[in-house]
């Protein structure tokens, strides 16, 4: 470290290392610059620094509080310092630079890096706030394709009103977060809970700019960031991402074949219910299913009305699933309206368009 030096060091038994340094720059008057060589008494103080190779580091620091030398200064004594370890310090610099970079860098907790360094949490959290505060002063560069969606994370907690017995939410398990999704700058910015009002929140801290470069926006298919981003984004399309597409067909066909079974046994499905055995081939796409599972599916859905029902859900499902694969970046060309109603209708001319009458 700049201005100290070493002056011992020793092993224990367990390889913990006990070092002894002391301050070796010209001891300068923090209040008139004098440097002086007047020490008033020493003083040993213990900072807690950075691991040598695996082993734990015990820093017994000496530290010179010295008498000003200039008759005409009000401070009397100070006492020594270094650039790593400045004036009332209890870690050094670098060891609160190495905790930032372990979380912001290394992905490991500010609990886990705490533990691991022998600082407190708060020391370790703030190391990395600090570094994180730099990066997220800067305004994010402009996103064409916008991606919101929501996120659990933790707990929620509560505090309860002694008096009234209500309680308030402090801390909500939902969160907001915005993605790039045609640069490469990832994750934008996260704000607590998801209403429209949380999202719209995140939206109206951008510029004016910002918010008109956005073209098009995706999101899940509810109606909540719908309204936010036609709020504050009125001149960008909505783009639904199709993982919730079909994870909407998804749950279609769950929810019809719940149905089915209450239908044909008056409760909920149970272990030994062809329906209930399979459960997961529903879920599983087309192409991943083998021949005997396939076979399986059709044995068990064709036997009942109510199976038929669930066989129709199910391959609504795989025909959306048909259609979306017709988009660009699969097929390599953009589909045209008839190529999609063609997939999703291929034995009739076209998607009925109107109710025809019964006659
Ligand atoms: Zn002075």
């Amino acid at each position: 470290m700049e201005g100290v030096t070493v002056t011992g060091a020793e092993e224990d038994a367990g390889g913990r290392l006990a070092v002894w340094a002391r301050i070796s720059r010209p001891a300068v008057c923090p209040w008139c610059g004098t440097v002086s060589g007047r020490v008033h008494e020493y003083v040993t103080t213990r900072p807690r620094d950075v691991r040598y190779g695996s082993r734990a580091v015990d820093l017994f620091l000496e530290k010179r509080r010295l008498v000003c030398g200039n008759g005409g200064c009000p401070r009397g004594t100070f006492t020594e310092w270094a650039p790593q370890v400045p004036p009332r310090c209890r870690i050094t610099r670098r060891l609160l630079e190495h905790c930032g970079d372990e979380v912001a860098e290394r992905g490991i907790t500010p609990a886990g890096s705490a533990r691991h360094n022998g600082v407190s949490w708060p020391s370790a959290h703030g190391a990395f706030a600090k570094k994180a505060d730099t990066l997220l002063g800067e305004d994010p560069e402009p996103a064409a394709h916008l991606g919101i969606d929501e996120h659990r994370r933790g707990r929620a907690r509560w505090r309860r009103d002694e008096q009234t017995g209500e309680y308030t939410l402090l801390a909500d398990r939902w969160h907001t977060c915005c993605y790039d999704l045609s640069g490469d700058q990832g994750m934008l910015g996260q704000v607590e809970g998801r209403t429209a009002d949380d999202a719209a929140y995140w939206l109206a801290g951008a510029t004016q700019d910002w918010r008109d470069a956005v073209t098009v926006v995706a999101i899940d298919m509810c109606t909540i960031y719908q309204s936010a981003v036609q709020r504050m984004l009125p001149g960008a399309k909505i783009a639904v991402d199709l993982f919730h597409v079909v994870q909407l067909a998804v749950k279609t066909v769950a929810g019809v074949r719940r149905r089915a079974i209450r239908e044909l046994y008056g409760r909920r499905g149970k272990a030994g219910d062809p329906e209930y055995g399979i459960k997961h081939l529903l879920e599983k796409n087309l192409e991943d299913l083998s021949g005997e599972q396939f076979g399986k599916i059709i044995g068990t859905l064709d036997a009942t009305g109510p199976g038929q029902h669930v066989a129709l859900a199910w391959i609504g499902k795989e025909k959306l699933r048909h259609t979306l694969n017709l988009r660009a970046r699969v097929s390599g060309s953009v589909p045209c309206e008839r190529q999609v109603r063609h997939r999703l209708f291929p034995s009739t001319t076209g998607a009925p368009r109107t109710r025809r009458s019964p006659s």
